[in-house]
């Protein structure tokens, strides 16, 4: 259950979602135009498809409308456009499992992926993450510092889960990047430092270790 299909004529989309999905262990293919999206999806070779819906040779809703009668299991993940809510709408209507407005960050269309590929008899993710006296509640999207409730933004919230999910290892900035900020982030940036701090503020000084010259930890 790991092979997914990216139908995706944006480079630099397809391959920061392909290259985060291979870090996770999945088996990404990408594919830049309609037509042989379309052939692709209908094989039966993958577990989930990312589409995206401006593609050349043909657009996402008539891929979505084939797939939906040809291979109806197939789940789909449509990438919209900011804002564009006729598409989403339409999207969803033409049977799409889910979709995603751009920009996104990694993190989201990863725990979408995670989702549409999870059967039922599995176990739902984690809703609980900690580290010392910080706890995550991730279905409720909120934090606490032992018994007391912190106030963090969407940013900060996705930060820390990403920093403790990964405890004892070492994430470089541009790791923690592309994970927290997606792919519209400028490399020079010193965006990561700054939340670290906001997040040291909040939940305490020794969460997050400073690992000189590689990135940042969470024991
Ligand atoms: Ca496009």
């Amino acid at each position: 259950m790991n092979r997914i299909l990216i139908v995706e004529d944006e480079e630099r989309i397809s391959s920061f979602v392909a290259k985060g999905l291979k870090a996770e262990g999945f088996t990404p293919t990408v594919v830049a135009d309609g037509v042989t999206g379309l052939d692709y999806a209908l094989t039966g070779e993958f577990d989930l498809m990312v589409l995206d819906i401006g593609l050349p040779g043909m657009d996402g809703f008539a891929i979505l409308e084939r797939v939906k009668v040809d291979r109806p299991a197939l789940p789909v993940i449509v990438l919209t456009a900011r804002d564009s809510v006729t598409d989403t709408i339409s999207a969803l209507e033409g049977g799409a499992a889910d979709y995603m407005s751009k920009p996104f960050r990694f993190g989201e269309l990863l725990a979408r992926v995670r989702l549409r590929l999870r059967s039922p008899g599995e176990p739902a993710p984690e809703e609980d993450l900690s580290a010392g006296e910080v706890r995550l509640d991730l279905r409720r999207r909120r934090a606490y510092v032992g018994q007391r409730e912190v106030e963090l933004s969407a940013r900060e919230l996705t930060l820390a889960e990403v920093l403790i999910r990964n405890r004892g290892l070492v994430l470089s900035r541009e790791q923690l990047l592309s994970q927290v900020w997606g792919y519209d982030f400028d490399p020079g940036s010193n965006v990561v430092d700054v939340y670290v701090g906001y997040l040291r503020k909040k939940l305490g000084a020794d969460l997050v270790t400073t690992v000189r010259g590689l990135g940042y930890r969470v024991d």
